[in-house]
């Protein structure tokens, strides 16, 4: 059966069952039911789809693997963890985070200003928040705003100059102070497109040199008690294990001359993010080489060996994974409005009483393909194909003659793939390229999937119905912007089949998964299409419950976005329309009603199909 690589990447977070996906949680409700439901409330565009509870299965296996491994070890830091903000830091996302984080005691991490507040304002009391990146003297006095109202909050100090940047602060607003953390530079660096993080060159951290330096300077100020932590973060995403175990025996090491020369109170390593999700749908193709069983273990297994070594006392253990808990708990869900071919039916063909001979020809193939024959005919239409183009570009057949070939080569590839695709036919594969269907999708790809755009990162999708039968047609998908690179390719390496649908009888939609890390945030509004509507299922004893629906922004919020004046721009639009002498007088009012509709209307194409009438 076609499954859509759904084993690989779901890790049993959805499951098919009767030709449906569903969520493999308590009713098991299928994401269409849910998808109709959203509808029914008169939502048309893509919908991202919130689920809390995979928040909480995330969150929960990064605590049980790192309590498991410590209990395995026999190791005495214990483990904590924070959310890196940048990974998501949207409200119902966060909220829900917020609520589940308060049994693990986890907390967040912040790496500017605006996340800061972020954090001071939803983060649960006793759990921890550390802050990286770049700090002014005004991002430095947030940090004691929040210690002084009673957070364990870390500075993470990225260069010297920022430390200065505390004792200047810290002589101004006084006790209490933040705990200091240092960025350390690594000498080993990370792996893969997101690499940039780690390394001897790294935009971030302190050299040894900076090292020797911050502690004196924090011991002639009499504050080395207040560093606590050290902390590095080789990149996102890293796909193999063998980097991580690099960077730990070097940061080991770190942390245990650092504590030898008198840091006494330094008793924590923040290894940063860096999980990696497995994305990949194909059998043949996998993101990461580890699980988080063997990354716990390693990880727990390093330190305490480093700290045995040097005699020191075993660090606490602190992570920022980011994408490995947000990825899974997003899905979004497109609605297919177009097969560009479909029109290609028997019915609009229109064959002359006498047609050219090669148009002739190419009916003899559509009625006579077989089995046997469908790759050879397969071949012998698309040559024709080409050489009535040829004959079209040169005035010897019309338009109704190109017309034809177009239908006739379509409907030949239809019946070639049907009847090859149980066979598996190699030559098939190797003209899928040809043969491709074009999928449209109501939803934009650069602001629901922008890492494709950027990175050509591929996440798993697959359709919500159907699952009982087998694709047919080797798919490609377009978005309604209005720009080329709006597409996912047919690619022969990462294949994707989908159903040979007519849209005009039945609804289909696909479902990209694992796009509730960086997406949202990085995604961008070209054509002026916003984030989608999106919604939270939360799930209770018997079933669920739709919880805050936050429609996508309309037409008059993304232009005010923008700074448009838009007290101007209705009265412009209402001057347009008083000024015109093509309206009549009495139909001005109703016009301006209809356009006062579509303002509160957001972008994205609302299509009637049948079914909904
Ligand atoms: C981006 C970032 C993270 C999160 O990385 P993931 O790959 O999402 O786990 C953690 N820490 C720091 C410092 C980061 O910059």
């Amino acid at each position: 059966m076609f499954d859509y690589g759904i084993k690989q990447w779901a890790k049993d977070d959805f499951i098919i069952e009767n030709g449906l996906v569903k969520v493999n949680h308590s009713v098991k409700p299928s994401l269409i039911e849910i998808t109709k439901k959203i509808r029914d409330t008169g939502v048309r565009g893509p919908i991202l789809i919130r689920f809390p509870h995979l928040i909480k299965k995330q969150i929960d296996s990064l605590y049980t693997q790192f309590n498991r491994a410590i209990d395995t070890f026999d190791y005495r830091g214990g483990f904590n963890a924070v959310f890196p903000l940048k990974v998501n830091q949207f409200p119902n996302f966060i909220k829900s985070l917020v609520d589940i984080a308060q049994e693990y005691n986890y907390g967040l991490e912040a790496g500017s200003k605006a996340e800061l507040i972020i954090a001071m304002a939803y983060n649960n009391k006793n759990a921890p928040i550390t802050v990286n990146g770049f700090k002014d003297k005004g991002m430095i006095s947030l940090g004691f705003i929040a210690a002084k109202m009673g957070y364990d909050i870390t500075l993470t100090i990225e260069g010297l100059n920022e430390l200065e940047t505390i004792l200047e602060v810290a002589k101004e607003l006084g006790e209490p102070l933040p705990n200091i953390g240092l960025r350390i530079r690594l000498h080993s660096s990370g792996i893969g497109i997101w690499a940039k993080s780690g390394g001897i060159n790294s935009k971030f951290g302190l050299t040894s040199t900076e090292l020797l330096e911050a502690v004196d300077l924090l011991k002639s100020n009499n504050l080395l008690e207040k560093f606590r932590m050290i902390h590095f973060h080789i990149g996102s995403q890293i796909s193999e294990i063998a980097p991580v175990k690099k960077a730990l025996r070097e940061a080991g090491n770190i942390y245990a001359e650092l504590r030898k020369m008198g840091a006494k109170n330094l008793d924590a390593i923040n290894l940063g993010g860096g999980l990696a999700v497995e994305y990949s749908q194909h059998e043949n193709i996998h993101n990461r080489n580890y699980t988080l069983t063997e990354f716990t273990n390693d990880v727990v297994y390093l330190l305490k060996e480093i700290s045995a070594q040097k005699g020191v006392a075993e660090p606490m253990i602190y992570t920022e994974s980011g994408r490995f808990i947000a990825a899974s708990h997003a899905v979004l869900i497109a609605p297919v409005l177009e097969l560009f071919s479909q029109e290609y039916t028997e019915k609009g063909l229109k064959l002359k009483k006498e047609n050219p001979p090669l148009i002739e020809e190419l009916y003899d193939l559509y009625k006579t393909i077989n089995s046997a024959n469908a790759i050879e005919y397969l071949h012998d239409s698309l040559d024709h194909m080409e050489s009535l183009l040829t004959l079209f570009d040169l005035g010897y057949i019309d338009l109704q003659d190109r017309s034809n070939t177009e239908i006739l080569v379509h409907l030949i590839i239809k019946k070639a793939i049907e009847l090859t695709t149980s066979s598996n036919s190699q030559e098939l594969k190797r003209i899928q390229d040809r043969v491709q269907e074009r999928y449209l999708l109501n939803f934009s790809l650069f602001q629901s999937l922008p890492d494709f755009w950027g990175l050509k990162q591929r996440f798993p999708v697959m359709p919500l119905s159907h699952l009982d039968k087998t694709p047919t047609r080797s798919a490609s998908l377009w978005d309604i912007t209005c720009d080329s690179d709006g597409e996912i390719d047919f690619n022969i390496d990462y294949p994707l089949y989908l159903h040979d649908i007519d849209v005009k009888k039945e609804e289909y939609f696909l479902a990209f998964f694992l796009v509730g890390a960086y997406q949202e945030t990085l995604g961008m509004k070209h054509n002026l299409f916003t984030h989608p509507t999106e919604v939270t299922v939360e799930f209770e004893e018997e079933g669920y419950t739709l919880e805050n629906i936050v429609e996508a922004q309309s037409i008059l919020d993304i232009l005010y976005d923008l700074d448009y004046d838009i007290n101007d721009l209705q009265s412009r639009l209402k001057t347009n329309i008083a000024e015109s002498d093509k309206i009549k007088i009495d139909e001005k009012e109703k016009i301006l009603e209809q356009l006062a509709f579509h303002l509160h209307e957001n972008s994205y194409l609302k299509m009637v199909t049948k079914k909904e009438g």
